[in-house]
């Protein structure tokens, strides 16, 4: 079988490894000049490792990426530290989650002892000073609750705004929920359904792991490995158009060039494949345009001086304080900054549709509105601090799940023959992730080699 793979983030990637595994011909065509996609990274001169263009991380619960890893051999690579969340309240940053021995004096033995995450987690939101005593007790029973709910169906025909306030009560949404669900869906963060929140829960663990030299070390093992198995991977070399082959097979259009594949795998946006495949049904076709997302911004700075001098990785910022971005992430309280020469690198981020005005203004001009805020972290802080800055901005960054959404998701094998798609929409009820593209990449990888072997 001669496959042809669109994209070459971490999904294009693994699903190239399988069809080489199982002996087919893959071409993978990626439009940017390096492989990586939304997880890739960049690297100053100076840097030993590189710092992902959007702040990445993984969960202990990754199964599927770091099953992919340790198949690869490369678990020794993995580093799970365990950096601390904050949340801004009344003026002020506390610490939201954090190692369970920072608790007891830096005991780091704590933080070894079975469910230290659960137990850490409960001991931070009782201490959490916006939370009412009422608060906390319900907080940590819906929380249970959710915990122990084995499954999402049901949760998708409700709203995690409704839920939540429901079942948590109105102040700790307002608190915890609301400033999040904003963060991440805008305008939008009325109408997600709780199956997403559910199965934030159900994933997210305390430590936060990484590849040694950054997620781009890792992606450029991996694209290293699928060319070592013979996959022709093209760099600089976007696909416009794929249409079907009267007989069998299909046409890609690369660079200009017209391929012939018995099969295609796409793992761009939905956007893109309605685009690039003008001849897909209608159906099919509806149901990818209806598919809601958003975009991010990110500016990434290297600062002289650590930011958060309490250590803070994560700072969950809240627009109605007046912040104007959403995510201050301090990527050196997360990494040593001496993987960074000494700098301390500091992430500002946002998720807003693709027409918000910061997708036009300049690097500058978000400069001039960001800085502000940091000095609300550290006043110390002053713009002299900035030794360099870098833009990153993505029109498709993160899926809306909607209510009932699993009833709008696009099948993989698309009804167009020998074309599937695999993307971030389609990874629901989780969040997405470069765990579940590799695990809906591979799952697309083998329907194909099935359908292949079926013949
Ligand atoms: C702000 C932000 C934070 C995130 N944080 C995390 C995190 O902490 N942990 C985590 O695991 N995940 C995180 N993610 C999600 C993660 O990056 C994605 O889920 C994952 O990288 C998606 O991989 P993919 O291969 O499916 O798609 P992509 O990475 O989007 O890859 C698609 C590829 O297709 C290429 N392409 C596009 N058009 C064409 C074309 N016409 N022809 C050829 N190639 C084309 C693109 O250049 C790209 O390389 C985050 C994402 C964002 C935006």
């Amino acid at each position: 079988m001669n496959v042809a793979v669109v994209g070459a983030g971490v999904g294009g990637l693994a699903a190239a490894y399988d069809l080489a595994r199982a002996g087919h011909r893959a071409v993978v065509f990626e439009a940017a000049d390096q492989v990586g996609g939304l997880a890739a990274g960049f690297k100053a001169p100076g840097w030993e490792w590189s710092v992902e263009q959007y702040y990445h991380h993984w969960f202990a619960s990754d199964r599927a990426i770091l099953g992919l890893i340790a198949e690869l051999g490369w678990s020794d690579r993995v580093l799970f530290p365990w950096p601390i969340t904050a949340a801004f309240h009344d003026g002020r940053f506390f610490a939201l989650d954090g190692p369970l021995s920072s608790l007891f004096g830096g005991a780091a033995w704590m933080d070894r002892i079975p469910g230290a995450g659960t137990i850490e987690r409960g001991l931070y939101t009782f201490r959490f000073p916006a939370l009412t005593w009422p608060d906390r007790v319900r907080y940590g029973l819906a929380g249970l609750y959710l915990t122990l709910t084995p499954s999402w169906e049901r949760f998708e025909q409700t709203t995690a705004h409704e839920w939540l306030q429901r079942w948590m009560g109105k102040h700790v949404y307002q608190v915890l929920w609301e400033p999040l669900l904003v963060s991440k869906f805008g305008a939008h963060y009325q109408q997600v359904n709780m199956a997403w929140f559910w199965a934030r829960v159900k994933a997210r663990t305390p430590r936060l792991g990484t590849f040694q030299g950054g997620f781009q070390a890792f992606l450029e093992l991996l694209a290293g490995q699928v060319r070592s198995m013979g996959v022709d991977l093209r760099l600089r070399t976007p696909v416009d158009r794929i249409d079907p082959v009267p007989g069998g097979g299909l046409h890609v259009r690369a660079g200009g060039e017209q391929l012939a594949f018995d099969k295609c795998l796409v793992t761009t946006s939905p956007g893109l494949l309605a685009r690039m495949a003008p001849s897909m049904p209608s159906d099919y076709l509806r149901q990818l345009l209806s598919l809601r997302s958003m975009g991010a911004v990110n500016l990434i700075l290297a600062l002289r001086h650590q930011l958060s001098e309490q250590g803070f990785y994560w700072h969950n910022l809240m627009k109605s304080a007046g912040f104007p971005f959403l995510a201050l992430v301090e990527h050196t309280n997360f990494l040593s900054p001496r993987y960074f020469g000494g700098d301390h690198i500091v992430y500002c981020g946002d998720y807003l549709e693709p027409e918000h005005e910061y997708f036009s203004l300049s690097k500058d001009e978000l400069m001039q509105r960001f800085l502000p805020s940091l000095a609300r972290v550290n006043p110390r802080f002053t713009p002299d601090w900035v030794c360099e800055s870098w833009l990153f901005r993505a029109a498709y960054a993160q899926p809306i799940p909607l209510l009932n959404h699993s009833r709008a998701l696009p099948a993989l094998r698309t009804p167009l023959p020998g074309l599937w798609f695999a993307s971030m929409s389609q990874v629901y009820p989780w969040d997405r992730g470069t765990n579940y593209a590799v695990e809906i990449a591979r799952r697309a990888a083998r329907s194909m080699l099935d359908e292949a072997a079926a013949h």
